[in-house]
């Protein structure tokens, strides 16, 4: 069992984000990471195969300044426990982050149909289709509303998840 943390508030996001995830190792894990959005619209991504303090020492030696973020301990599935393999997962342009215990049945299918849209995968994951999933709605969507469209297009790509 792996563990997710969020956050969203005014401490650093990095201090909560790995405080919450040492509370869960106790679950078991193989590597360990975050993606924080860094208050200049970009996320910044940092995970580790091995230990949380391999990933904590990296945010100490170089940290990351921002309020909102995403945490995950992963237990592979799909895939050998490495730094690629672990999460969060991206898309292209890294502007989003996915983080996600358990397994996606049609990863096979859905990562097949991304390709032949010309996304191309960097890990052997099964959950590294989702951000380019929700990447492929969001692009193909041409209203104005970022924020609809964003929703839109997280909620078509659940629903496409089994
Ligand atoms: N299936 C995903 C992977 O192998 C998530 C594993 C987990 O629950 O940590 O990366």
């Amino acid at each position: 069992m792996c563990g997710i943390v969020g956050y969203l508030g005014n401490r650093q996001a990095t201090d909560v984000l790995v405080d919450g995830l040492s509370k869960l190792e106790y679950r078991g894990y193989d590597s360990a990471g975050v993606a924080v959005n860094n208050g200049k619209n970009e996320l910044e991504i940092r995970k580790f195969q091995g230990r949380l303090a391999v990933l904590a020492e990296d945010l100490e030696k170089n940290p990351i300044k921002g309020h909102l973020g995403i945490g995950h301990t992963r237990w592979a599935t799909h895939g050998v426990p490495s730094d690629v393999n672990s999460h969060p997962h991206f898309n292209k342009e890294k502007t989003i982050a996915v983080v996600h215990n358990g397994i996606i049945e049609n990863y096979l299918e859905l990562k097949a149909e991304l390709q032949a849209e010309g996304y191309e995968f960097i890990s052997q994951t099964d959950t590294e289709v989702v951000p380019n999933l929700i990447d492929y709605y969001f692009t193909s969507d041409k209203s104005q509303n970022t924020i609809e469209k964003f929703l839109r297009a997280v909620k078509n790509a659940v629903s496409d998840l089994k």
